[in-house]
């Protein structure tokens, strides 16, 4: 297991900088096993349950390095560190934008998509997922401005269909009708606006956008709109 110094962990966290932990831990803030922890230069194993063991100004520690969240994403946020607005990294802790690594939303859903959203600050984790050599089924609820044609199923699960401006032909998709303006798709890539634009070249448009599935791991049942929760190992490996 990877061990740390109090400090330099603490700080990589965004409790402050390595001065400022120390100040937090001399006026008796921080406590290890109940006990109240001084040095800040003592060097500590960093594992899961490091939060059950250690609370900072009376709080449990924050998740440590390594975490993998899922969200609900709401309309209306976008899924950038820098633009103006609402930001998905705005529900999270205020002190979670200051980590180091930073946490990354895994892929994106547009500004005005819903649904299952990964974030982590694990690079290896997100590649994986990303990564077009895997095909990580994504899974859409998609509400159609006009009724579905007949043969949009067959043409998305062709390996024909190109994208306007794009030069190669989109992976086979499963077009899962559920009414006549309604129907769940999965996709195994990533394009700009894929799903848009697929409906689009049908001649559709679509006017709800919702993600409820990535591999095999579903949105949890009752999570609302801007909540998340952590990922336990057994969830994550439900992506793959
Ligand atoms: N496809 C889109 O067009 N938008 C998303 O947000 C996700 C997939």
């Amino acid at each position: 297991t990877p061990t740390s110094r109090v400090d330099k962990l603490l700080s990589s966290m965004g409790y402050g900088s390595r001065n400022e932990v120390a100040r937090i831990a001399k006026r008796g803030g921080i406590t290890l096993d109940a006990g109240k922890l001084l040095d800040v230069t003592k060097r500590i194993s960093v594992t899961p349950d490091l939060p059950a063991r250690m609370e900072i100004d009376g709080e449990a520690l924050d998740a440590v390095p390594g975490v993998v969240i899922v969200l609900n994403k709401p309309l209306g946020m976008t899924c950038s560190h820098k633009e103006n607005g609402a930001l998905v990294y705005d529900v999270l802790p205020e002190r979670w934008k200051r980590r180091d690594p930073a946490i990354s939303t895994i892929g994106r859903l547009d500004k005005q998509t819903s649904g299952l959203l990964l974030l982590t600050d694990d690079g290896g984790l997100l590649h994986r997922v990303i990564s077009p050599r895997r095909r990580v089924k994504k899974t859409y609820r998609v509400k159609l401005a006009r009724p579905l044609d007949g043969t949009v199923g067959d043409l998305f699960a062709s390996a024909r269909l190109m994208l306007e401006g794009e030069d190669k032909p989109l992976a086979p998709a499963e077009l899962e009708v559920v009414s006549e303006t309604e129907a769940l798709l999965t996709v195994t890539e990533g394009r700009y606006h894929q799903v848009r634009r697929m409906f689009a070249a049908t001649g559709n448009h679509v006017e709800k956008l919702h993600r409820e599935r990535v591999g095999g791991l579903s949105l949890p049942h009752g999570m609302a709109p801007g909540q998340w929760n952590l990922l336990s190992e057994e969830e994550i490996a439900l992506i793959f």
